[in-house]
C-alpha cells in the first residue's frame, strides 16, 4: 500500500483526514491545496466510501486526470468511478442524462465561443440592429455575464437597472437579442459553456425530485480553485452538498484570477455564513514545497501591496535559490532571442529538459516572437491555448458534420456544412432556412427534410440530397462506434476528397489533420475508461476541452510549454520565464481603471511567480508593434513593486544596444545582503529615471518620475505617455 499519510505536514494530514462536515482549505500558492484534495479522496475511498459518490471539480480535465491517476496509485481501479472533472465536463454529463426535464434531448449540441458568435451576428442582422454597434463580442459578453449571474432573458427584459446600463451603453436592444438567442440555441437542440451552468441550476430549482437524487448521490462534493467559482458555480455545489453537507473546497483568494468572467471571490467568505461558523472546519496551509525561498519571499512582496485580502504567511524550508533575473530587451523580437538562447544555455548549463521550461505571458498574441526564436535555436515547444487544433478551419468543418449527424436541429453546424463542399447553395437561401425555422418556430431540419415546399429549383434539389446525404449517416449511429461513423463521414461527405485533392502544402497539412482527428476518435475509442463509444460521447468530450487539455499533434512529449498566465493556474516548472513586463501590457491596460482590476493584475503576477520552483527569470521590451505601430514601452510597475532584494539584472546583452553604444552598463544587485530593500541604487529605479529621460523632451509626457522615490512609492509610477513612432 502507498503510504501517503507520512508524506504530510500536520495541518495537510488534518484536512485529508477530516471526516464528514464543510472543510474549507485556505492556502499559499504551492502549499499543497490540489495534493490534499487529491489524497483526501483517496482517503475516504480507503475508508469504506463508494466512489461513485464522490464528486470532485477541477479547473481543466487534464487536472482531473492527473489527479485520477494519483489516486489508482492508492486505491487502484476503483479509482476510475469517481466523478471527477471541470464543472462544464461534469453537469454535462448530468445534463445529458436528465435532459428530456427541461426540454432538450440527450444528444443536444454544445455550442463554442465561434457558434455563439456566428449565431449572434445572424440574429443582430435579422433584427435590423447596427452590427458596429452591437458587436457580437460585446453582447456575448453581456449575455453571459449575465447567465452566470443566473438572470434569464425575462429577468433581464424586466430589471430596470440592467435595462438602464444597456440603454447608457448604447445598446437598449441587448435583452431582445438574447432572448431571441435563447430560444434559437433551445430550438437548435444546443446549449452554450454558460447554458451548461444556467441549466443545472434551471434543472436543480424546477426538479425537486431530480436535485434530490444527486443530493443523495454525491456523498462528498470536491472543489479545487474555491476562489474562481461564479456564483451560477457556487449554487450548484450549495445544492449538491445540502444533504450530507459534505463538502470540502480549497482555493487561496490571492490567486483568484476571473472575476472578469463573474467569478466570486465573496464565495470564500459566504462559505462561513452558508454552513454555520461553528460548523465549518478551516485549515490554512502555509508552508510552500514548490518554490526557493527567494520566488515564495519576492511573490509574498508583490501581494502584500493588495488590500483585499486573507490574512496568510506563506513560507519555505526549501533553499534559496538563484535571484529572479530581469532581461531588458530593445524589441519584441529580442526579447524572443534572449529568452530562446537563455533557455538554451539553462538546457546546457543544468541538465534539463525541454518540459522543464514555460514561457507565461499575459496575452496569447505574445507567442509569435518566442516561437520564431525557439525554432532558430531548435528547441521545441507546444503553446496551449493558441489556435488549437480542434479551432481549426477543417477540424471544425468535420465535427460540424458529426454534429449535425448527432443531432440535426444543429443550426450553427447546418450553417457551416450545408454549402461544403460547394453544392450551389448560397447565403441567402441558409438565412431564409434559418428565419422560415424560427418563424415557425420549428427546428432547421423540419424544414430542411421537406425543402422542396420552401425552396425551389437547383437550390432546393441540392439540399434535398444533402438531407439524404445526412439521413445515410444517420442510420449508423445506432449500429457503428464513433470512428466506423467518423470514417464514413469523412469520405462520403466528400470533405477528406476535397482535402485530398488540393496539393499544396497547406492542402496536405489539413489533409493530415483531418486523419489526426480520426486517430483521436479511434483513440477515444479504444481507450477502455470510456465506455461509451458513440459519436455523441466523443463529441461531448471534444466540445469541453478546456484550453489546458490539448492533445500533442506529434509523438514528442519534451517540449518549452508556452502559454497565458490564465491557463498556468495550478501548474509547476523548474524554470519560468514571465514575459513582457511593461505598462499597459501587464498590467493590462484594460485593468487600470480601478483599484479592484490592479488588484486582479497583480494576483495574476502572483499566480505567474509562484508557478515558478527553481529559477524565474522575467523580461521586458522596450519597444514592441501594437496594432502595426511600433511602441516605445515602459517597464511594468510591478518590477518596481517587488522587493529589490530578489532581482538582478540580466549580464545578457542585447546585439542591438551593443551596437548603437546606446546603453550603459546596468549596475547589477550582487547579494541581497548587500543591498538592503529599497536600497539606493535599485536597478529598476535607474530604469525609471532612464525611461523619464528619455521621455523628458516629448511635450505630453505625464511621466515624472521622482529622483528618490521609494519602491514602496507607486503613484508616481502612473503609467506616463506612450511615444508612437
Ligand atoms: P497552487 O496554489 O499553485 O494550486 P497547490 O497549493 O495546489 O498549488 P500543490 O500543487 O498541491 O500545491 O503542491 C505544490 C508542490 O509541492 C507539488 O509538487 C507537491 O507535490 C509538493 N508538496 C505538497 N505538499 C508536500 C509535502 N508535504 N511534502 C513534499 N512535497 C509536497
Ligand atoms: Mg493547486
Amino acid at each position: 500500500m502507498v503510504d501517503y499519510i507520512s508524506g504530510l505536514n500536520e495541518p495537510q494530514r488534518q484536512a485529508v483526514m477530516h471526516g464528514n462536515g464543510p472543510l474549507m482549505i485556505i492556502a499559499g500558492a504551492g502549499s499543497g491545496k490540489t495534493r490534499v484534495l487529491t489524497y483526501r479522496i483517496a482517503y475516504l475511498i480507503e475508508n469504506g466510501v463508494d466512489p461513485f459518490r464522490i464528486l470532485a471539480l477541477t479547473f481543466t480535465n487534464k487536472a482531473a486526470g492527473e489527479m485520477r491517476h494519483r489516486i489508482e496509485k492508492v486505491v487502484g481501479n476503483e479509482a476510475r468511478n469517481i466523478w471527477m472533472g471541470t464543472f462544464h465536463s461534469v453537469f454535462a454529463k448530468i445534463l445529458r442524462i436528465e435532459a428530456r426535464a427541461i426540454g432538450y434531448t440527450s444528444n443536444f449540441s454544445i455550442y463554442d465561443t465561434d457558434d455563439s458568435k456566428s449565431l449572434l451576428r445572424s440574429i443582430i442582422k435579422e433584427m435590423g440592429l447596427d452590427d458596429k454597434v452591437y458587436r457580437a463580442n460585446n453582447v456575448f459578453g453581456r449575455i453571459s455575464g449575465a447567465k452566470n449571474r443566473l438572470i434569464g432573458p425575462d429577468d433581464y427584459l424586466n430589471n430596470p437597472v440592467i435595462q438602464a446600463d444597456d440603454a447608457s451603453a448604447r445598446m437598449p436592444e441587448i435583452g431582445r437579442i438574447y432572448k431571441q438567442y435563447s430560444l434559437r440555441c433551445f430550438q437548435a437542440n444546443a446549449m452554450d459553456f454558460d447554458d451548461l451552468l444556467f441549466n443545472t441550476n434551471v434543472l436543480f430549482r424546477d426538479h425537486l425530485d431530480i436535485l434530490h437524487k444527486y443530493q443523495h448521490k454525491f456523498q462528498h462534493v470536491m472543489v479545487d480553485e474555491f476562489q474562481d467559482t461564479n456564483v451560477s458555480q457556487y449554487l450548484i455545489t450549495r445544492k449538491l452538498a445540502a444533504v450530507h453537507q459534505n463538502i470540502c473546497v480549497v482555493g487561496d483568494d490571492a490567486q483568484s484570477i476571473y472575476a472578469f468572467r463573474g467569478a466570486n471571490i465573496e464565495n470564500i467568505l459566504n462559505f462561513q455564513r452558508d454552513y454555520g461558523k461553528e460548523n465549518v472546519k478551516i485549515v490554512k496551509l502555509e508552508q510552500n514545497y514548490r518554490s526557493t525561498k527567494t520566488i515564495v519571499q519576492a511573490a509574498n512582496s508583490i501581494i502584500a501591496r493588495n488590500k483585499n485580502q486573507l490574512e496568510k504567511h506563506v513560507f519555505t524550508d526549501n533553499e534559496d535559490g538563484p535571484l529572479i533575473e530581469i532581461i531588458k530587451a530593445s524589441s519584441d523580437n529580442e526579447e524572443g532571442r534572449l529568452i530562446a538562447s537563455s533557455i538554451f544555455e539553462a538546457k546546457m548549463n543544468d541538465s534539463l529538459i525541454n518540459n522543464d521550461f514555460a514561457i507565461l505571458y499575459r496575452t496569447n498574441a505574445q507567442s509569435r516572437a518566442f516561437e520564431e526564436a525557439l525554432r532558430k535555436v531548435s528547441i521545441k515547444y507546444r503553446i496551449i491555448g493558441g489556435l488549437s487544433f480542434y479551432q481549426r478551419k477543417e477540424i471544425k468543418d468535420l465535427i460540424a458534420y458529426l454534429r449535425f449527424t448527432v443531432n440535426q436541429n444543429d443550426e450553427e453546424a447546418f450553417k457551416r456544412i450545408i454549402n461544403l463542399p460547394k453544392r450551389g447553395i448560397g447565403d441567402t437561401t441558409v438565412a431564409k432556412i434559418a428565419v422560415l425555422a424560427a418563424e415557425k418556430q420549428e427546428s432547421i431540419w423540419g424544414i430542411v427534410s421537406e425543402i422542396t415546399k420552401h425552396v425551389a429549383g437547383r437550390a432546393g434539389i441540392a439540399i434535398e440530397g444533402f438531407a439524404d446525404l445526412i439521413k445515410s449517416f444517420m442510420l449508423l449511429l445506432d449500429k457503428k462506434d464513433a470512428f466506423e461513423v467518423a470514417s464514413h463521414i469523412a469520405k462520403a461527405s466528400g470533405l477528406l476528397k476535397e482535402l485530398y485533392e488540393d496539393k499544396t502544402v497547406e492542402g496536405l497539412a489539413r489533409y493530415e489533420n483531418v486523419q489526426e482527428l480520426l486517430n483521436a476518435i479511434k483513440e477515444f475509442v479504444d481507450n477502455p475508461e470510456n465506455d461509451d463509444k458513440s459519436l455523441g460521447a466523443f463529441l461531448q468530450t471534444v466540445s469541453l476541452l478546456t484550453t489546458a487539455d490539448e492533445k500533442e499533434d506529434d509523438g514528442d512529449n519534451d517540449k518549452v510549454t508556452m502559454m497565458t498566465i490564465h491557463a498556468a493556474k495550478g501548474l509547476e516548472f523548474k524554470y519560468v520565464y514571465i514575459v513582457g513586463l511593461e505598462e499597459d501590457l501587464f498590467p493590462s491596460q484594460m485593468m487600470l481603471e480601478s483599484r479592484n482590476d490592479l488588484e486582479e493584475e497583480r494576483r495574476l503576477f502572483y499566480v505567474a511567480i509562484t508557478r515558478a520552483e527553481k529559477r524565474l527569470t522575467m523580461s521586458y521590451a522596450e519597444t514592441r508593434y501594437n496594432y502595426g505601430r511600433l511602441k516605445v514601452c515602459e517597464p511594468s510597475r510591478f518590477l518596481m513593486e517587488m522587493d529589490q532584494r530578489y532581482l538582478k539584472m540580466s549580464r545578457m546583452r542585447s546585439i542591438s544596444q551593443e551596437s548603437h553604444g546606446y546603453e550603459r552598463p546596468e549596475r547589477e544587485v550582487r547579494d541581497r545582503t548587500e543591498t538592503p530593500s529599497g536600497g539606493s541604487m535599485s536597478f529598476v529605479r535607474s530604469l525609471a529615471q532612464r525611461t523619464a529621460q528619455r521621455q523628458a523632451p516629448q511635450p505630453t509626457s505625464t511621466h515624472t518620475p521622482s529622483a528618490d522615490f521609494a519602491p514602496s512609492d507607486t503613484s508616481k509610477l502612473a503609467p506616463g505617455m506612450k511615444v508612437e513612432h
